[in-house]
């Protein structure tokens, strides 16, 4: 009967479990943690602890007695590095995503290719499919990945083959396993004399080859998205090749930009269309131009916001469209013939009257000019901009 269940409890597994259903459920906890994926680091500590514990059969037997306490009266090993245990078990060393020297168990993967896949919204709206060449190892294809003739294998004597050497750090108290790779074997675990080695791949097991693969960028992908190709990224004699890894980069638009499965888009109008009624039309990210008619009577507001249902980004799943906004700026003429006032006046509502002041106040009738934006880039707030020419930023018309 265990006394405690918590380290179980943290690995998933009833007390019952077998040293390799603790290695099973170490692995997946451990895998999904990770910091490096993400994963909440105090938590990859406890179950990285736990499995610690579990793992060792002198340990296990204590704390199933005595429970954690037990554990603690025994002293001894204290905190191994989670991150070592992890890169013992799953080989590693080099970052998450294998690479190290040959591991005691599971699965290994080589590293993931991550290729970065700049895209145009045009591209995203439309779908598209790409080429893209990249190389990485093959198993050779001469020695079958063994690297030289049957039996020039050799195990490494200094390593015992196992490609890695132990070396143990006391720490105050603690005793501290640190593992790295096999100097007389860079890690391999084998040695093959020079004469024996395959001419191919000179004794490497693996070479380059150069592969082009299709990338479907879906219609409606978003930035941030990935594609992958399982198994083919580099492949090895002691591990499954891992992914070829595909990041979809958004390339921002002239005139576009993107939320979500929403288009926004700024439109001028001129101040006739503004008040009067007209057409202006937007180039899509297709083949298409969208005519869009501003009604007589409706005006159109400097600043005002339309939108047009159905023209946005296609969803990814169903591709059912977000929709268009459309951030309407009127263009004012610059000058305007003095002769027409009176019909603009008929036209439009009255001028609003000044606003009238109590005879204390002293009306002073001044000019406005315009702002000399060579001298000082108009009335922008800018304290960090101190004067340094001397010169006033508004150019104040006094007498
Ligand atoms: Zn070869
Ligand atoms: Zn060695």
């Amino acid at each position: 009967m265990v006394r405690e269940t918590k380290f179980y409890d943290l690995l998933e597994v009833p007390p019952t479990a077998s040293e390799a259903d603790l290695k099973k459920a170490y692995r997946k906890k451990a895998l999904r943690l990770h910091p490096d994926k993400g994963g909440d680091p105090e938590l990859f500590k406890e179950v990285t602890h736990a499995y610690e514990i579990l793992s060792d059969p002198d340990k296990r037997h204590v704390y199933d007695a005595r429970g954690e306490a037990g554990l603690s009266e025994q002293g001894g090993m204290g905190g191994m590095d989670p991150q070592d245990l992890f890169s013992q078990l799953f080989g590693g060393g080099n970052g998450f995503f294998g690479g190290g020297g040959p591991s005691r168990g599971g699965p290994r993967k080589t590293k993931d290719l991550v290729h970065r896949v700049h895209v145009t919204l045009e591209d995203l709206y439309k779908g598209k499919t790409t080429k893209l060449a990249l190389t990485r190892n093959r198993i050779c294809s001469k020695c079958k990945g063994k690297g030289g003739k049957e039996g020039a294998v050799r195990s490494c004597h200094v390593c015992s083959g196992r490609g890695i050497k132990v070396t143990l750090r006391q720490m105050g108290p603690m005793i501290q396993q640190i593992q790295s790779p096999c100097d007389e074997c860079s890690g391999s675990g084998e040695i093959i004399n020079a004469k024996d080695r395959c001419t191919q791949c000179k004794g490497k097991k693996v070479l380059p080859e150069k592969k082009f693969l299709e990338v479907h960028i879906d219609k409606g992908m978003k930035g941030g998205q990935t594609v992958t190709f399982h198994g083919e990224s580099d492949e090895s004699p002691t591990a499954e090749p891992g992914d070829v890894v595909i990041v979809v980069e958004e390339k921002s638009h002239e005139r576009f930009k993107r939320q979500e499965n929403d288009l926004i888009i700024e439109v001028e109008v001129d101040l006739l269309k503004a008040l009067g009624g007209g057409q202006f039309a937007i180039k899509h990210l297709d083949d298409r131009a969208l005519i869009v008619k501003l009604e007589p009577g409706e005006i159109v507001k400097h600043g005002d916001l339309k939108v047009i249902h159905g023209q946005g980004m296609p969803s990814q799943r169903h591709h059912e469209p977000g929709d268009m906004y459309v951030r309407l700026t009127v263009k004012f003429p610059d000058s305007l013939d003095p002769s027409v006032i009176p019909k603009l006046e008929a036209a439009l509502p009255p001028r609003t009257p000044v606003e009238s002041f109590g005879k204390n106040i002293v009306l002073d009738e001044v000019s406005l000019d315009d702002v000399d934006t060579r001298s000082r880039g108009g009335m922008r707030d800018d304290p960090m901009d101190e004067d340094g020419d001397g010169e006033p930023r508004v150019q104040c018309a006094q007498q």
